[in-house]
Formats: structure tokens, C-alpha cells, sequence
């Protein structure tokens, strides 16, 4: 079975972030944990998070995944923001324990002039210092486009920071496909050789999701623009070789495309259709 499901909006809550996946067509879904341009996350409703789990094994979703807000930079070059990162991070980290043995993942930070080896060490200092050992969250930093001075566009940077972590079990990597084919990896005519890159770089076991968007733009541009499924640089036909891919096809798909509900439902009509099932 394909895992399928969008970015949602849970602003009315746990259960009803559910309900709307299940509309959709979806059987898991992503969500901010706070506001994106930051600030307090709401207080847990514990009664609502236990409706959303029953709602979730009843209807087999696969792990849903928590994204930290994009204003969150570990490794600015600004003391205040780094703090106030590493505040976010503690704050959600601890709050994804309510809802154990789902992913929650971050885009590594922009390094703002300090170099990729400060904003990397930067990055695994926040982390060692939030991980406790016994977390029931896997922790994924997500392939990034490479825009301004954003680390995580090489799959090296990425290894780089996990080598630095001291509990590494919990570590995972999210990989979005507009992303990487922004940052230069050709996902349309070489899907093989990129995988195999990750494998021999990261390690293919590190992989625990995918954002799957398409891109407005040419491959290495850089630029971070995501497309409806098809419309875009990428394609339809290398997106169904992504979700058939043998090392992806057993993953959670999140779509980050430029949709409103309606939208994503046919998305995610038309990616089933697209999948074979053995
Ligand atoms: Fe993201
Ligand atoms: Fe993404
Ligand atoms: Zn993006």
C-alpha cells in the first residue's frame, strides 16, 4: 500500500487533522508544530491526541510527520536566533512525545556567512544537547535546495552532521524531491545513481520519509520553488519511478505542492493509480 498523504493545517486540532487526511484520501499527513513564523506551539490536548491515534490505527496510517517551523536557524550567525532555535527545537522535541514513534523533521539552517563547518557543528551541538537516548521520535533533517547559504544541499553535509550526534540511533533523513533536484541531483534521468549516492554517503536505512513535490525549475537551480505533481521540472513519469522506487516505495510520501484540499485529493488519487502493488 502506498503511504500517502499532504502538508494540512492543524489548526483545528489533532483529531480533525485525522478527519481531513481521510478525506483526502490519505493515510498519514504532515503538519507545523507551531506557527511558522514561530512563537508558542498551543498547549497539548491530551483527550485529542488519543482520538487522533485511535483514528490512525483504526484506519492504518503509516508515521505521521511533525516539520518544524522554516524560521527555526540552529546555526545563524545571530546568537538570539540560534537561541531562540534551540528553544523551538527543545520545545518540540518534548511535545512529540505525546505522540510516540512518529518523525518530526527540521530544515538543518542557514549558516548566514559563518561557513558550512561552523553551521554544522552548530547544528549537532543543538541536537546533542535536546537528545536524550530514551526518545521515541526519529529526528530528520531534510535534503535541502541549496538557496543563500542553506546546508543540507549535499547529501555529505547531512552525514556530516549525523557523525557529530551522539545518539545517532534516533537520526533520520527526509528527502524532497524538489529539493534535491534543485540542489543538482538528477532524480529524472538517474534516480538509481542518486540513491545509490545517498546509500553510499548517508546509508539508505538513514531515509525515513519523503517530501514529494515537483519543481517549478531546472535541475540545480537552486531555487527552492515547489510544483503540482507533474507540472513541473521533474514530471510525471520520473515521479512514478520515485514512489515504485524499491528503496522509497515503503516510505511515508508527504506532498508539498502549491494546493488546497481538492487539489491534494487528486494528487493523491492519481499517485495510487501510479503505484504498483506486487
Ligand atoms: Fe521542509
Ligand atoms: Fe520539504
Ligand atoms: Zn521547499
Amino acid at each position: 500500500m502506498l503511504n500517502i498523504g499532504s502538508h494540512l493545517s492543524i489548526s483545528n486540532g489533532f483529531e480533525a487533522i485525522g478527519k481531513q487526511a481521510l478525506e483526502i484520501g490519505a493515510n498519514t499527513f504532515q503538519f507545523f508544530t507551531r506557527n511558522p513564523r514561530g512563537g508558542a506551539a498551543r498547549k497539548i490536548d491530551t483527550a485529542d491526541v488519543e482520538k487522533l491515534q485511535s483514528l490512525m490505527q483504526k484506519n492504518e496510517f503509516s508515521q505521521i510527520l511533525a516539520h518544524a517551523p522554516y524560521t527555526m536557524n540552529l546555526c545563524s550567525a545571530k546568537e538570539q536566533t540560534r537561541e531562540f532555535a534551540f528553544n523551538t527545537l527543545a520545545d518540540d522535541v518534548n511535545r512529540m512525545e505525546y505522540l510516540p514513534n512518529n518523525l518530526y523533521n527540521f530544515h538543518p539552517g542557514s549558516h548566514t556567512g559563518q561557513g558550512v563547518d561552523i553551521g554544522i557543528s552548530q547544528i549537532a551541538d543543538a541536537l546533542n544537547r535536546v537528545i536524550k537516548p530514551n526518545i521515541q521520535t526519529t529526528i530528520l533533517l531534510e535534503t535541502m535546495a541549496g538557496k543563500g547559504s542553506e546546508i543540507g544541499s549535499k547529501f555529505e553535509e547531512l552525514r556530516a552532521i549525523i557523525d557529530l550526534v551522539e545518539y545517532k540511533d534516533v537520526m533520520g533523513v527526509c528527502f524532497d524531491t524538489c529539493h534535491v533536484f534543485d540542489a543538482g541531483y538528477d532524480i529524472v534521468n538517474d534516480l538509481d545513481g542518486v540513491l545509490d549516492e545517498f546509500d553510499r554517503v548517508i546509508g539508505i536505512d538513514r531515509l525515513k520519509a519523503v517530501h514529494l513535490n515537483d519543481s517549478m525549475n531546472y535541475l540545480g537551480c537552486h531555487k527552492d520553488r515547489h510544483e503540482k505533481i507533474g507540472m513541473g521540472g521533474i514530471g510525471i513519469d520520473a515521479i512514478e519511478r520515485i514512489i515504485n522506487h524499491k528503496y522509497l516505495r515503503n516510505l511515508p510520501f508527504f506532498l508539498e505542492t502549491p494546493n488546497e484540499l481538492d487539489g491534494y485529493a487528486k494528487e493523491i488519487a492519481l499517485l495510487k493509480e501510479k503505484y504498483i502493488v506486487f
